[in-house]
């Protein structure tokens, strides 16, 4: 029976069912959290991330792709912590977020790849908890020199190991085209890739022009908003590129992340109000209204992530 790596271990891959493709459990920029842990209430903080999963767990989601890197604060002991409490399946990710660490600026190439590696098969920290996915990310201006050592060395640890990268990239300027053509020079497998936040773009040509390199893409941040396509705009793109055949190499979303409490400002304010469920609640009744079929939306949201988090064609 193949397996995917999550925080409690090994999962028979037929048990993952219905999964996010990009959300995260604990986020904190900077790394916050574990530098002035005295600002956070972490009961408070705890309570909320497990009230949210299991409302998501409650809504038919089996598995969340948690994309949080060390730069974004991943603390995958908190997320061994509440996978327990809520039986949600949480895959944990190696990479680098847009905050890559001066240490990797000058760092080789395989020496980058040498820790995401030991993430991959020995584990995070002392945790014994592995990765199962690798992260990189390229935002507002492209892919910067050391945004691209990340990148070819996340390259190399797919190319030695087999596990997925999922990207991080800013759709607007198209960024994803580098992504690709960095991949493409490192000679990785393109079929494990996810072009993510790609639901960030309606330009279905562009979409298709990254799916024709073979990569999967990542159609998360809903229902999305101000500046960003909606919910609406965000299905009817979707829906184009099922249209277009490319249901086989589409996941979906929503980057939520449970919010930190801080000390002195005790209640519950979630970041958003339809949290790991708006795809389950609003956007993909209404993606069936529309007449895309239920196998279409059980391609995406089971089958394809599956495959991406196991490698098989
Ligand atoms: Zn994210």
């Amino acid at each position: 029976m193949p397996t995917v790596e999550t925080v409690l271990g090994p999962v028979e891959a037929s048990r993952l069912g219905f999964t996010l493709s990009h959300e995260h459990v604990s986020l904190s920029m900077g790394n916050d959290a574990r530098h002035y842990p005295w600002r956070f209430d972490w009961e408070a903080t705890r309570t909320n991330a497990i009230r949210e999963l299991s409302e998501a767990k409650a809504g038919g989601v089996g598995t969340i792709i948690e994309l949080t890197t060390p730069d974004l604060g991943r603390d995958v002991t908190f997320m061994r912590d509440v996978a327990r409490e809520t039986g949600m399946h949480i895959v944990a990710a190696t990479g680098i977020w847009r905050d890559v660490p001066r240490s990797f600026w000058a760092r080789e190439l395989d020496d980058i790849a040498d820790i995401f590696v030991h993430e991959i098969e020995i584990g995070i920290e002392e945790t014994g908890i592995k990765a199962g996915v690798i992260k990189v990310a390229n935002d507002v201006g492209g892919v910067t020199p050391e945004g691209e050592r990340v990148l070819r060395g996340a390259a190399r640890a797919c190319k030695r190991t087999g596990t997925p990268i999922s990207t991080h990239h800013w759709a607007p300027e198209q960024v994803g085209r580098r992504q690709v053509e960095l991949f493409a020079l490192e000679g990785a497998p393109m079929d494990r890739i996810a072009i993510g936040h790609s639901g960030d773009s309606t330009d279905v040509g562009y979409l298709e022009a990254l799916l024709k390199a073979g990569v999967y893409l990542s159609m998360d941040r809903y229902p999305g908003g101000p500046g960003r396509p909606n919910w609406e705009q965000r299905n009817e793109t979707v829906k184009a590129l099922i249209e277009r055949g490319w249901v086989e190499r589409l996941m979906l979303g929503h980057d939520h992340a449970p919010t930190h409490v801080l000390k002195g400002r005790p209640g519950y304010t979630p970041s958003s109000p339809t949290r790991y469920l708006h795809l389950s609640t609003v956007a993909i009744p209404a993606m069936l209204a529309s007449g895309v079929s239920a196998e279409d939306i059980h391609t995406m949201t089971v089958d394809v992530p599956k495959r991406f988090l196991l490698g098989e064609a």
